[in-house]
């Protein structure tokens, strides 16, 4: 087992990661930009180094400053979160070629789910169902046309690199065609810097279900269900549940099938996620995470199994040591994402927190770095903390989560808590009846912001 490893991240994910190497005995090595000298990650671990000045690509993306980081506190291993350099191929080969530890799969596989047509056309060829669409890159407007024409309006434009929802763009005629491939191209190459885009037919009314994967280093793996993530503004997840309220116990089972045969047959390592769209019934694949995911915490409630743990020992080549049958599924979870944002208009809101109180109490659990006297950065993501609660069915885990949003008491910034506690009086999600489209018309449908 590793003696120490870098947490190359910041914020609720660095304190998580951290969490789980003390209980495993491991040291950890915190870094951060200067902006983030009192964050309660750096104060927590046993070390910590600055890498550089507030802007993410010269601390947090600095790739060099980070391996030299691991080299001076004399490193095993480094675990990258999620976002930064979670899905950067060249950082996990540049880790390993230090002879360090990359936390997370190999360079090649991330190279592979990291390009959403390879990943397409590989989970095919693995039997999973992916959304009609293209076959590979759309090159002209013509080709583009032809294949709408083929699968039927409304599509979608995607970004092969894409990623956070950006370089997507819906087309509901051949003119819209046109004007989407242009968008999107555009958004991709300042996004991505890369303008390869292809095309998905448009679902009306999906819900978006992911599966929680896990595989060792020796063949084994094994899924920990499924997380319903349909709850998103502008393709971006806000509240995500587990298990989903749109599924039963076979379209459970079968999914699991599916997914944990693909990640066995393609000698995947570490956690993973296979993320769907479910639609009358079907499932199509839309792509596959290679990292921890945020909402990681919500399948952790429900199977008493800690994802963080479960990624360092199959990293450090431990074999799993369990098999499917010895996963169980207990209660229901919500995770609710708490922004640092105004809960109407969605600005950043970053500031010094003047006072902190979360939630406690049986089956509640909250991820966070906040602490009174904290400042939330503004140069970063505006995710300040994960309340997520448990229940022994969904209707135990809502009457907690309505009492949990009402003791969170976070003074001094605006925060999306408000928002949560519109949401959870709602009768439609009281009843799990949404898809991908709900919460947007959720949030328009509220009463203009008020104007001052
Ligand atoms: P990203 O990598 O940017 O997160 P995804 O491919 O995971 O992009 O899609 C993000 C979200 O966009 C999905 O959860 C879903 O809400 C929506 N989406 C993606 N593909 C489709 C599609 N073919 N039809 C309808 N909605 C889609």
């Amino acid at each position: 087992m590793f003696d120490k490893v870098l947490i190359a991240n910041r914020g609720e994910i660095a304190l998580r990661i951290h969490r789980a190497c003390r209980e495993m005995g491991i040291h950890t090595v915190a870094v951060h930009s200067t902006a983030d000298a009192d964050a309660m990650h750096v104060r927590l671990a046993d070390e910590a180094v600055c890498i550089g000045p507030p802007p993410a690509r010269d601390s947090y993306l600095n790739i060099p400053a980070i391996i030299a980081a691991a080299e001076i506190t004399g490193t095993d291993a480094i675990h990258p979160g999620y976002g930064f350099l979670s899905e950067n191929e060249r950082f996990a080969s540049i880790v390993e070629a230090h002879g360090l530890t990359f936390i997370g799969p190999t360079a090649d596989h991330i190279r592979l789910m990291g390009d959403k047509i390879a990943a397409r056309e590989t989970v095919k060829k693995l039997g999973l169902p992916v959304v009609p669409g293209s076959d590979g890159a759309i090159r002209t407007e013509e080709e583009a046309i032809a294949c709408a024409q083929e699968i039927g309006y409304p599509v979608l434009v995607k970004a092969a690199a894409g990623g956070g929802g950006r370089g997507m763009k819906v087309a509901n005629s051949a003119e819209e065609l046109r004007a989407a491939l242009a968008h999107a191209r555009y958004e991709a190459r300042e996004g991505f810097g890369d303008d390869t885009v292809y095309l998905e037919k448009y679902l009306a009314q999906p819900r978006h279900i992911e599966m929680q994967i896990l595989a060792d280093q020796h063949g084994n793996a094994v899924h920990f269900g499924e997380r319903d993530c349909s709850l998103q503004r502008r393709h971006q997840k806000l509240v995500e549940e587990a298990p989903s309220p749109a599924l039963n116990a076979s379209s459970r089972e079968e999914l699991g099938r599916m997914a944990t045969e693909a990640i066995a047959n393609l000698g995947y390592r570490g956690v993973g996620t296979i993320e769907f769209l479910y639609e009358n019934g079907r499932f199509y694949f839309i792509e596959m995470n290679t990292r921890l995911q945020v909402e990681h915490p919500v399948t952790e409630m429900i199977t008493g199994v800690d994802l963080v743990r479960e990624q360092i020992r199959v990293a450090a080549g431990a074999p799993l040591g369990y098999s499917q049958a010895d996963i169980t599924v207990n209660g229901h979870a919500i995770e609710c994402r708490i922004n640092a944002e105004n809960p109407r208009t969605f600005a950043p809101s970053p500031g010094r927190v003047v006072d902190y109180h979360p939630p406690g109490g049986l089956g509640v659990r909250v991820d966070s770095g906040l602490y009174a006297g904290y400042t939330v950065q503004p140069y970063y993501d505006s995710l300040v903390a994960k309340l997520i609660v448990h229940g022994r069915n969904r209707n135990e885990c809502l009457m907690r989560l309505r009492r949990c949003l009402d003791e969170f008491f976070i003074d001094g910034i605006d925060t999306t808590i408000d928002l949560h506690r519109l949401l959870v009086e709602d009768p439609d999600f009281a009843n799990g009846l949404y898809d991908i489209h709900w919460l947007e018309q959720f949030v328009a449908g509220l009463a203009e912001p008020a104007t001052e």
